[in-house]
């Protein structure tokens, strides 16, 4: 492995990559297709469908930031959930956080009750919880921290010695704190999974997605699995996902500084119920999350005081922050999950995982933290009483 910093591995060129001309930034390959100098000699890209240079590009990136062996690009975040779940044997249990994303939990409860596999979904800080979830012969154990919404900070050495000890392959999601702020294959995990929507990209144009492995075993397999099921990125995708990552550093100190000051900023308002924020001394994580994580990122979640109509009445004061539903791009969004991100979430299952109807969560982008602070005494002044 390799002893590069982060900031240097994103930004490093691959003038090797670029025979011919020897580009600084890579060239697109859109081809589907490559000769082949005899029907004998495989060349090492032949379709575009199995393999394509762009994709090996950005790959190659994610692994190294990861410490993985290889992985996948695919076309978006949930196709690399759908490959992940691919790995597993049908009928096969799988452990999840009941406060996952939204996503996440759709695609398995949909996989679920078409029997294809079985589903438990726990409190993954609670860990007689957890146990008592691989008590029962378990496939797969999913880990996602910080959690979102409510940025919980689940302990992945913990969780993924006890996968391993239970036979089960563990993956992380590690969407939120990027491989910039948490890396989890070296906490134990087998698989690391990205939504390069969100920060990697990083500038709210595009969908994508990578699963990367630890053991090359794991690579083969899942790579096998990408080519037999169809689940890759397009070249000009991949390509413009690493032009996008090559500023991941910068973005998310920006960010990362931003949302710690309106997080302390919030928690000091009288307005406010409760601010989600692992950078906060009082987060009941604080300490976990400042071992496991070399930041703690750049969305925040809180309640103002007053319910569900007072949120809503928040919201129609911003003028800078924008309501929609993603995160990590280069602009503030703000999004109130139990009527959003996580509508397809039943009440009952959105209530046990603490997502209550007024949550409002941040995710902080790169413009100035002051102007955002404007913004937010905006929101709390158009709550009125
Ligand atoms: C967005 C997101 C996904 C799904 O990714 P898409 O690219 O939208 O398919 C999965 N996990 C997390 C944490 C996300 O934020």
């Amino acid at each position: 492995m390799t002893t590069r910093k982060p900031a240097t591995i994103l930004a490093g060129a691959r003038p090797d990559a670029d025979p011919g001309l020897h580009g600084v930034a890579p060239p697109l390959w859109a081809s589907d297709t490559f000769r082949w100098a005899t029907a004998e000699e495989k060349p090492a890209y032949d379709y575009g469908r199995t393999v394509n240079p762009n994709r090996d590009m950005l790959a190659d990136v994610l692994a190294e930031l990861e410490g993985a062996a290889g992985g996948a690009i695919t076309g978006s975040g949930q196709s690399a959930a759908l490959l992940a779940l691919l790995l597993v044997p049908g009928d096969a249990h799988v452990v999840a956080p009941h406060d996952c994303y939204g996503g996440t939990y759709r695609l398995i409860r949909g996989l679920e009750e078409q029997g294809r596999l079985s589903a438990t979904f726990v409190d993954m800080t609670d860990i007689d919880a957890l146990g008592r979830a691989l008590e029962r012969e378990t496939a797969l154990v999913w880990i996602e921290t910080p959690s979102n919404p409510l940025l919980r900070v689940t302990d992945i050495a913990r969780v993924a010695g006890l996968a391993t000890a239970a036979g089960a392959l563990s993956i992380a999601d590690n969407t939120l704190p990027t491989p910039l702020r948490q890396q989890p294959l070296a906490l134990g995990c087998d698989l690391v999974f990205h939504s390069t929507t969100k920060a990697i990209n990083g500038h709210g144009d595009l969908f994508g997605g990578a699963l990367l492995a630890k053991s090359p075993a794991l690579v083969e397999k899942l790579q096998w699995w990408a080519n037999a099921a169809g689940l890759y990125a397009g070249a000009r995708d991949a390509w413009e996902t690493l032009r996008g990552a090559r500023t991941l550093s910068l973005r998310l100190n920006q960010a990362e500084a931003s949302a710690q000051r309106i997080a302390g900023w919030l928690e000091a308002r009288p307005e406010i119920e409760v601010v989600n924020y692992p950078g906060l001394a009082g987060h009941p994580d604080h300490d976990l999350a400042a071992r496991q994580q070399a930041g703690p990122g750049f969305m925040a979640s809180f309640r103002v005081k007053g319910g569900n109509a007072t949120a809503s009445r928040f919201l129609t004061g911003l003028r800078l922050i924008t309501l929609a539903s993603s995160l990590g791009g280069h602009s503030t969004l703000i999004c109130k999950p139990a009527s959003m991100t996580h509508r397809g979430m039943p009440p009952e299952a959105q209530a046990e995982a603490g997502i209550t109807p007024d949550l409002l969560r941040l995710s902080v982008g790169i413009e100035e933290a002051d102007d955002l602070i404007a913004d937010l005494e905006r929101g709390f002044a158009a709550m009125g009483g």
